[in-house]
């Protein structure tokens, strides 16, 4: 396991611990995260999955989205939703990052 990739795990595994108690009600108001916030630029963030730097993330495929990510907590049809891994923001349903995880079921 790389550097990057202990890193994203261990974060998804702190983030998870949360997921139940963050809820996505919490996330209703919740300010859009940022592309340029920090810790959204280390995970690659983007509001489009389209416009993710394919060179950088060559294994990312445009149907990979935060909507059907394992860590989004909106429901299928919103806009945004809660992420386990940037607890008090919402991420766009059209969204990526490099911490995706395809959503089981
Ligand atoms: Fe969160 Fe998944 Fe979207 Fe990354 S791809 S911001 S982990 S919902």
């Amino acid at each position: 396991m790389s550097a990057k990739n202990r890193r994203v795990f261990l974060i998804q595994a702190a983030a998870a611990g949360s997921w139940l108690a963050a809820g996505s009600v919490m996330a209703q108001g919740a300010p859009l995260v940022s592309e340029t916030d920090p810790q959204a630029m280390g995970l690659g963030y983007k509001a489009d999955t389209t416009k993710v730097d394919a060179k950088k993330f060559p294994k990312h495929d445009k149907s990979q989205k935060c909507s059907n990510c394992q860590l989004y907590q909106g429901k299928p049809t919103d806009k945004q939703g809660a992420c386990a891994i940037f607890p008090g923001k919402a991420v766009a349903a059209d969204g990526w990052c490099s911490a995706w995880v395809k959503k089981a079921g």
